[in-house]
């Protein structure tokens, strides 16, 4: 049943494994049932029990058993969910094609679709326009100072300093 569990730590069993993937996930609201790896970084695929991917020993042990042939896919779309129902194992072309895309950005806004290939932008217009306006709010800040009595005699004395 693990055979195909590449990177497993051999002390492994699929009980074993089974208690470990429950022992480190917690259920959503949304149904996704998210792994903690080794990591800090949430959102992304995790590793557990040796060098193991999550999802896919979540799939050997929970669905099983693995086509060596075959990618494990999320229908959910989110990497570090180990929810059996969310799984499933899918030709490289076809999980290509179908991989899910977050409907929103990092910082929820609703991202656009691209008329030219049906798929989501991967840029987002409104935090570009925040970033822009956290630039221009900067530059501003940074002119004012220098406006400033004290700004205005150091930037004389940068002058006198040429
Ligand atoms: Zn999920
Ligand atoms: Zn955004």
């Amino acid at each position: 049943m693990l055979e195909h569990v590449n990177g497993l730590s051999r002390r492994h069993t699929p009980e074993s494994l089974r208690a470990l993937l429950l022992e480190r996930s917690t259920r959503r609201p949304d149904g996704c049932l998210i792994v903690e790896g080794y990591g800090r970084q949430r959102g992304v695929y995790q590793k557990i029990a040796g060098r193991a991917w999550a999802h896919i020993a979540a799939y050997a042990v929970f669905v099983g058993p693995i086509d060596p042939g075959l990618e494990v896919d999320h229908t959910c779309g989110v990497k570090d969910c180990v929810e059996p129902t969310h799984l499933r194992q899918v030709s490289h072309a076809e999980n290509c094609r179908s991989r899910a895309q977050a409907p929103t950005c990092r910082n929820g806004h609703e991202r656009e679709l691209d008329p030219a290939t049906g798929r989501l932008r991967r840029q987002c217009r409104a935090c570009n326009a925040e970033a822009q306006q956290r630039w221009r709010a900067r530059q501003a800040a940074e002119r004012a100072a220098s406006m400033t009595p004290q700004g205005l005699a150091e930037s004389k004395t940068r002058w006198d300093a040429r």
